[in-house]
């Protein structure tokens, strides 16, 4: 995702420091927004926030986090959980990589994957989400009984990630190569991303993984 400079980006988030951490500045070891009684869910490589904002408000009894690498995309983000009056969400400019960094006394419920960039090229590969560094830091992070969620439409990094995740040793608890068939059919939950909702438009297929934990 790629949207054009926000000038307005730094005068907002500077002016918010209650709902947003920037991490680029400062590292961060005492995350004291958030509710410890509550679960925690984390969304990495959060966009436009479409995804989040969706959850916290039908999730009041959960706190929210998006990490987010861009500026202005954050800010973004940040614009429409002012707009909806979101309290249970909150927002960390950084790179996801710094998540041990971050989640250092508090360990986290529930990840999510939406739509991350696939980086196609092998020699890009340590860029992947699901690269081993990363789930390396995933269940550093992860509570034991925790549990990592991905979409995507792109289906060489579905294989990329279904290989990545099994060789790990995570445990695949739900696998769909139709995801909104399946939401269909089964009447789950889905709140749609931004990406989602356009290539769903689009009438492209969507992959879903749910994995858990090990200990
Ligand atoms: N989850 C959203 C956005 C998907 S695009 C959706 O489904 O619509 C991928 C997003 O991940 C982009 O906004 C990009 O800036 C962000 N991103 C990419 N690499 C990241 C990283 N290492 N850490 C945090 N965010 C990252």
């Amino acid at each position: 995702m790629r949207v054009r400079n926000k000038p307005w980006a730094d005068d907002l988030i500077n002016s918010h420091p209650d709902l947003v951490i920037n991490n680029k500045e400062k590292q961060i070891h005492d995350l004291n927004f958030i509710r410890q009684d509550k679960p925690l869910h984390v969304e990495i490589g959060s966009g436009k926030g479409d995804f989040l904002i969706g959850m916290a408000l039908k999730h009041p009894d959960i706190e929210f986090i998006g990490i987010e690498i861009q500026k202005s995309v954050l800010a973004i983000a940040l614009k429409k959980t002012l707009q909806q009056k979101v309290t249970n969400l909150h927002w960390i400019w950084s790179d996801g990589s710094a998540i041990t960094d971050i989640f250092v006394n508090q360990k986290i419920d529930f990840i999510y994957l939406n739509f991350s960039d696939p980086w196609p090229k092998k020699r890009h590969e340590k860029r992947r989400l699901t690269y081993i560094k990363f789930l390396q830091e995933y269940k550093n992070v992860l509570k034991d009984d925790g549990y990592l969620q991905l979409k995507t439409d792109n289906r060489h990094f579905f294989e990329y990630s279904l290989l990545s995740i099994t060789n790990f040793g995570f445990s695949l608890k739900e696998i769909s190569l139709d995801w909104h068939k399946d939401v269909i059919d089964n009447d789950l939950e889905n709140i749609e991303t931004e990406y989602e909702h356009k290539f769903s438009q689009r009438g492209q297929v969507i992959y879903r993984l749910l994995i858990k934990n090990f200990k």
